[in-house]
């Protein structure tokens, strides 16, 4: 794995080793390689009798509450007070799976101004500078999951990794690739994927609670989507998904409910970009994923205020629903008119 600067690892292990009070921040909306890098490292850290506390921006999802030290997980935007108490005692932040302030929301603000040195461990493409003090940054990397098995071998921390803290780490590492589909043909994933096997982690078992374990109005939820809700644009190779609060509510909604619907899209032939429109209460969330040529990140950043991978990317629109679909539509043409992908 290349990490640009050898010396981040050793000013990561000198970090680790002078603070006691450890707090880890993943992004807004965590999915399984944000808070199973939190919960690695949580576990890893507490195993070096760090004080340590995960401080997530909003809720995570059900599906990855099996995690172990899941239950003493700070949700910031319900405990503010606590969360900024925790943050000024601290000595040391983490700052996992984002590299950009934005992408916490809310607390963004408490860094803006908070002294505690900060280090960020991410695999995401373009890192905003002064995001952290030390920016860890691989974006051929995997999963932060993966990464952060490599920093944390590099540092000479691996006896500290536990299978509980294995499991977190190989959760992160699953959901990213999609089970090892995609962002996963480079040989050093396997070889950490083995390592983690040899700590007694049960793949089956993680993959069962991630991905066989919904409710039934979710199962319900996924089929109205692509039954009556999906839609295809021909002429530019994409096909979409759009779910109001009301249809949201009608199927009993919970955080994660609708994670991975945006992949479901791309499975249609012909089409290489996939997007989900979900309409939250003062803004719409939108997903991108693409194949092949299309640059999600970039169409992303250009018209709807978001980012991430040049095949996985997120955004927001302020718009109704309606209008953010329309937009989508109208942008998507000038887009494409305006690049070639092959
Ligand atoms: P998802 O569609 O699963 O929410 O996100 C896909 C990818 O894009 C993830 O890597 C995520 O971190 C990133 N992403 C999602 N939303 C945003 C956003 O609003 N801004 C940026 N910069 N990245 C995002
Ligand atoms: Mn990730």
């Amino acid at each position: 794995m290349n990490i640009k600067d050898k010396s981040q690892i050793d000013l990561f292990k000198t970090k680790i080793h002078n603070s006691q009070k450890v707090i880890i921040v993943p992004h807004n909306n965590p999915d399984g390689d944000a808070l199973g890098s939190s919960l690695g490292l949580y576990n890893t850290l507490k195993n070096m009798g760090k004080e340590v506390t995960v401080i997530t921006p909003n809720e995570f999802p059900d599906f990855l509450n099996w995690m172990h030290g899941v239950e003493d997980v700070i949700i910031y935007d319900k405990n503010i007070k606590k969360a900024k108490k925790l943050i000024s005692d601290s000595e040391l932040v983490l700052f996992v799976d984002f590299n950009a302030l934005s992408r916490i929301k809310l607390m963004g603000e408490v860094f803006e101004s908070d002294e505690t040195p900060r280090i960020m461990i991410d695999h995401h493409p373009f890192p905003e500078a002064n995001t952290a003090d030390i920016q860890i940054s691989v974006p051929e990397a995997s999963s932060t999951c993966e990464l952060l098995f490599h920093v944390l071998n590099e540092a000479g921390f691996k006896e500290y990794i536990t299978r509980e803290a294995a499991e977190c780490i190989y959760a992160g590492i699953m959901t990213d690739t999609g089970s090892l589909n995609y962002n996963s043909s480079r040989p050093e994933t396997y070889l950490i994927v083995a390592e983690l096997l040899r700590m007694g982690i049960d793949k089956e078992h993680i993959h069962h609670m991630i991905f066989h374990n919904n409710s039934f109005d979710r199962m319900r939820l996924l089929g109205h989507a692509l039954g009556e809700k999906m839609e295809r644009i021909p002429d530019q190779n994409a096909a979409f998904i759009s779910l109001s609060q009301d249809e949201l509510k009608q199927f009993n909604f919970k955080p994660g409910d609708t994670e991975g619907f945006v992949n479901q899209a791309l499975w249609i032939e012909g089409v290489n970009l996939s997007a989900l429109f979900t309409e939250k209460k003062d803004l719409v969330k939108i997903s991108f994923r693409s194949r092949g040529g299309f640059p999600a990140n970039k169409f992303s950043e250009t018209y709807f205020n978001g980012g991430g991978h040049f095949n996985a990317a997120g955004g927001e629109s302020k718009l109704t629903l309606d209008e953010t679909v329309k937009r989508f539509k109208t942008v998507l043409k000038e887009f494409c008119e305006a690049n070639e992908f092959n």
